[in-house]
């Protein structure tokens, strides 16, 4: 490719939206394009490198006996009534009609229409297992859509579905993407982990992501050097200290002014945080029937935790938009909380969901449902009880690891990928059966599997990149190689950097030369900015045949022959192509 010829429109500055680097980076490098917000074109730098990564999906796919097939992003509302996921998924679907009045959703993932496929055309356990996927555009309208790529409402994902007869074959279908996930993100050259993941909206038993590490990214994990647990800190169980053997006292009202956060309280009577009991106060609503109005949550937890929200739509059984911070006025008239003072005791006509530490804790300290005051030694079987008692903490770096015990470390990723066994969630209500050896039909067990392909591309940019640029690794890079001419008015510089650029090109060597009519000092910042791996500078010493070559990965910059320069980046890409 000429340079001269390329559509091609580098940047000196970002649009100051743009906050992290590899939304900075790929604007920069003209290789997206921004339409509205969190919806993105690519040009063709960005579809280039976009395409390496679909290429390296699709070998890895392949290998593991998945089919490639392409359905829809149009969606009929029917399907995912079937399924129960119509109103359960909430504002991020797309929704719109057609002309009579049908209604339909842009596709954000195709479990339903999957199911739809495999139940109509599989009859007997002779045809399983299947295993099919697409690279397609999903479309989910994020609340925040940001960060380009990495959170957008309209993106590429690799998604697949396996159907098994039975519990084995879908234990190693998930094993089998499991790997074929691990190789993929290695191979564009991702520095990730695997790690015991929630399943959201999706459903099902168990699932894993695969985070690639970075400080930008939005998911955090947690995981423990000990053992090797690893989980983003979502989904991390949280082992409990065994329950307290003090002895309980006697409850007592204290005046408490204006002490309305833990740490007023605390501070006011002298007591440590953990010996203080959190109120958080939600309100839900019934998905399948919005109008009824709200219910009011009290949640309880120990006052120096978190409140881990996952943990408690789970333990609602309701997706993450139907349970929200309540209004508290509204809920103060129908509950007896008080703003800064709401405790377990005083509280009537809400669900009260505790903490499962809180029932080994003992003489807490705990707001008394009127202002300005606070009850101490408040003990929970004693003092009061909860309608539910489960997890509902974050686990947090320090905290001892829910298998082992040792302090756990944390880190943040972005989750490029994510698999999980969804059983037979979809299966039974959308009877996606198969006829057994006895002719009796049984629910096929499916796992589903995606991959974020324009999320991979930025978090192979996050992790690849100087203050100069993108730094691409071989495999994912838009092109391998880039020629600069220094002087195109210069009759032998052209005509080596031309021998060169065929030479390249022949070997199956993706090259750029640079023959635009622009200062040299343009062209390095350019070839630094576009990061592709080898540079190949072709100046003055192109009278006695020689050129500088240098990675743009690092190491020093080398004057030698042309002909080395060629045979060097020939050998360096074929060595680092497949990743
Ligand atoms: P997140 O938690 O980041 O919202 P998710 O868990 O809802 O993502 P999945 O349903 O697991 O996403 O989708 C599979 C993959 O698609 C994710 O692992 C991620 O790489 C990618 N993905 C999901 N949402 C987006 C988005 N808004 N923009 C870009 N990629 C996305
Ligand atoms: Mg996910």
């Amino acid at each position: 490719m000429r340079a001269s010829q390329m559509f091609l429109n580098t940047l000196r500055e970002a649009p100051s939206e743009a906050e992290i680097p590899s939304h900075i980076l790929l604007l920069r490098t003209g290789m997206i394009s921004k339409l509205v917000s969190g919806v993105y074109g690519f040009m063709p730098l960005g579809i280039r490198a976009l395409q390496k990564i679909e290429t390296i999906i699709r070998e890895e796919m392949d290998a593991i006996g998945a089919q490639e097939v392409l359905m829809s992003a149009l969606q009929p509302a029917e399907l995912w009534q079937e399924s129960g996921r119509w109103s359960a998924y909430g504002p991020e679907m797309w929704r719109l009609r057609d002309r009579n009045d049908r209604e339909f959703c842009l596709g954000p993932t195709h479990e339903e229409i999957f199911t739809d496929t495999v139940r109509s055309r599989v009859s007997s356990y002779r045809q399983l297992p299947i295993s099919l996927y697409q690279i397609q555009h999903k479309y989910r309208d994020e609340a925040r859509p940001r960060f380009g790529l990495m959170r957008s409402r309209e993106f590429i994902m690799k998604d697949n579905y396996s159907f098994d007869r039975d519990k084995a074959g879908l234990d190693k279908s998930y094993m089998d993407n499991y790997r074929a996930y691990s190789n993929v993100f290695t191979r564009c050259g991702l520095d990730f982990r695997a790690v015991e993941a929630d399943s959201g909206a999706i459903g099902g038993s168990n699932s894993h992501e695969f985070c690639a590490l970075a400080g930008t990214g939005e998911e955090e994990i947690v995981y423990c050097d000990g053992c090797g647990m690893a989980a983003t800190s979502e989904r991390a169980a949280f082992r409990d200290a065994p329950a307290s053997s003090e002895e309980m006292l006697a409850l007592e009202k204290k005046l408490t002014p204006g002490t309305k956060t833990i740490e007023d309280v605390c501070a006011f009577l002298g007591l440590p945080q953990e010996k203080s009991v959190k109120a958080l106060l939600f309100q839900t609503f019934d998905p399948d029937d919005p109008d009824a109005g709200y219910k009011y949550v009290a949640c309880f937890i120990r006052g120096d935790r978190q409140l881990n929200k996952t943990k408690l739509n789970n333990a609602l059984d309701l997706p993450d938009y139907a349970v929200s911070f309540a209004d508290e006025a509204a809920m103060a008239s129908a509950t007896g909380c008080v703003g800064g003072f709401t405790g377990p005791i005083g509280l009537h006509d809400c669900l009260i969901i505790a903490d499962s530490e809180l029932t080994g804790c003992r003489n807490m300290c705990a707001g008394a449902c009127e202002a300005d005051h606070h009850y101490i030694n408040v003990n929970y079987g004693r003092d009061w009880s909860a309608d539910k008692v489960v997890d509902l903490k974050l686990l947090q770096e320090g905290d001892p690891c829910p298998v082992c015990g040792k302090p756990m470390k944390s880190a943040r990723g972005i989750e490029v990928g994510q698999v999980f066994k969804l059983g037979t969630k979809y299966s039974v209500p959308m009877k996606c059966t198969f006829k057994d050896e006895n002719q009796q039909d049984q629910p096929m067990e499916m796992g589903c599997y995606g991959i974020g392909v324009t999320r991979t591309l930025a978090a192979v940019v996050e992790q690849h990149h100087d203050e100069h640029g993108i730094i691409w690794p071989v495999s994912v890079a838009p092109y391998h190689a880039m020629i600069v001419i220094v002087n195109i008015k210069d009759e032998a510089q052209c005509a080596l950097a031309e021998e060169i650029y065929e030479k390249l090109t022949k070997a199956g060597v993706e090259t750029v030369i640079d023959d635009r009519d622009e200062r040299a000092g343009v062209k390095f910042k350019d070839a630094d900015l576009l990061g592709f791996p080898v540079r190949i500078t072709v100046g003055k010493a192109a009278a006695e045949g020689n050129v500088e070559y240098k990675l743009r990965r690092g190491g020093d910059m080398e004057l030698i022959p042309a002909g080395e320069a060629a045979e060097r980046a020939i050998a360096l890409v074929n060595a680092e192509r497949r990743g």
